[in-house]
């Protein structure tokens, strides 16, 4: 077969994170043919994927068995069109190699989530990147010795990061949290029913400068970020700083699935008991079914795969586990999404001339409040840009409320003559 002939499986996997990996390996070990796509070069998802240290034992162990297994892994593979192709359906990548086609009985997406940015004055300046962004750019080598780093907006990630900083020696001036001290106690009963998460927390936020109830109000700087202004709605400091690492916990990637015609409901996908969303043979699993973490990643995705592969069955004893792991991992979500929910002061932060699509050059003070969705992309090419509204989209919705109502191809940035199939 020749590397460009389209790819026949039982079984697509869009996303190799931890749920397209536990789906892929869940879907193999039923005997079906899988092919398991990643953007990335290499699989492991937004936790895994970029480490170069050793990667936490369970992902080891999963990783270990991904690459004995039967699964067709396609790294690097951006998928930007799905579609029905009967009896299955149809996947089109782009790939450093050309146009790649899949297609396959069933569809498990484990497209996981992207961060979310909320403006204030200054955002855009070099030295503010997201805090999960600031994460990855540590494990792929950016140096910090000795520069000083503030980690700011909401959610359990920006420990993980905090520490990435700390153990790339960066001087961490502070970790900002905007939930409340009142809020975040909320959590204490939540952990003692789960030592393990309780322990992380601890490792992590052991002597970490954590201070709940404040946030960035502004970046300051000319060529690059020289300070930021932090307030906690009664208090105001300047820290002179030259990284801002932050971010306002995640979004899931529901383009996929939206395209496809799967119904969502509001940042999720709706699936079934075995995943299944509402349409017949595609799956889905992990973050772009709510935000939950990587424990609900894993049994999501072994649900998922084994249901894509047509051997779920939910009397099985394995299967009452999955499921009491998948309950538990989503209560926590839902949880940890009403602990850190967005303080409306945020919404205060951007000014007129603050920018809200940075692909367009689109300032706050250009929007009219009373416009919807549309108006606004058809009036000021907001979400037009290459980002297609991944940035902007959640910026919008915060801010305005306005919820994108269309979802069109690519889905990703491509090439021009990979959107296009070779004359045979
Ligand atoms: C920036 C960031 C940093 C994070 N860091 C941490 C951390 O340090 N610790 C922690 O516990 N949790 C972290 N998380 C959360 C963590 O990702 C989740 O808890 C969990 O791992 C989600 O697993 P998943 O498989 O659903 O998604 P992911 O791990 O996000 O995997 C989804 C995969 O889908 C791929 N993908 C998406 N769209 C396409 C497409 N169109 N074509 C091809 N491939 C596609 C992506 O490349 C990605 O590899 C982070 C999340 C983000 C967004």
């Amino acid at each position: 077969m020749a590397e460009r002939d389209p790819i026949t499986a039982d079984v697509a996997v869009v996303g190799a994170g931890p749920a397209g990996i536990a789906a892929a390996l869940a879907a193999s070990s039923m005997g079906k043919r899988v092919c398991l796509l990643d953007e990335g070069f290499n699989p492991g998802g937004q936790i895994w994927r970029h480490r170069a240290d050793p990667a936490p034992r369970a992902a080891r162990r999963l990783l270990a068995r991904l690459a004995q297994s039967s699964v067709k892994i396609l790294p690097h593979a951006s998928v930007f069109d799905a579609y029905p192709d009967a009896p299955g359906w149809r996947m089109i990548a782009s790939t450093p190699e050309g146009r790649r086609e899949v297609t396959a009985t069933s569809v498990v997406l484990a497209c996981g989530a992207r961060e979310r940015f909320l403006p204030f004055p200054g955002w855009t300046l070099p030295g503010v990147v997201g805090a999960g962004g600031g994460q990855a750019l540590l494990k792929e080598g950016l140096e910090l010795q000795g520069e000083s780093v503030l980690v700011a907006g909401t959610g359990p990630l920006l420990l993980p990061v905090a520490a990435s900083v700390r153990k790339a020696k960066g001087k961490l001036l502070g970790v900002l949290e905007q939930a409340s001290q009142h809020s975040l106690l909320r959590m204490a009963p939540l952990l003692l029913v789960r030592p393990t998460k309780a322990w992380q927390a601890v490792h992590l936020g052991w002597a970490l400068p954590y201070r709940p109830g404040w946030w960035v109000s502004e970046a300051i700087g000319t060529e690059r970020l020289e300070a930021v202004r932090v307030s906690n709605g009664t208090r105001h400091e300047v820290m002179e700083c030259r990284w801002l690492f932050c971010g306002f916990g995640l979004v899931p990637n529901l383009e996929m699935g939206r395209g496809l015609g799967c119904e969502a409901r509001g940042d999720a996908l709706i699936v079934d008991e075995s995943q299944q969303t509402s349409k017949q043979g595609i799956f889905a699993a992990g973050e772009v079914c709510g935000i939950a973490g990587v424990d609900a990643a894993l049994a999501e995705g072994s649900i998922a795969g084994l249901a894509a592969a047509g051997a779920w069955n939910p009397q099985d004893a394995s299967a009452d586990r999955l499921m009491r792991k998948r309950a538990k991992a989503r209560r926590m979500g839902l949880a940890m999404d009403s602990i850190f929910r967005l303080r409306p002061e945020l919404k205060a932060l951007p000014r007129p001339d603050t920018l809200v699509c940075r692909c367009e050059d689109v300032s706050l003070g250009a929007i009219d409040p009373g416009w919807n969705a549309r108006e606004t992309k058809l009036c000021t090419r907001a979400g037009m840009g290459p980002c297609q509204g991944r940035v902007c989209g959640p910026i919008l919705a915060h801010q305005f409320g306005h919820l994108s109502d269309s979802v069109r191809i690519p889905l990703k940035a491509a090439p021009l003559n990979h959107l296009i199939p070779e004359e045979p």
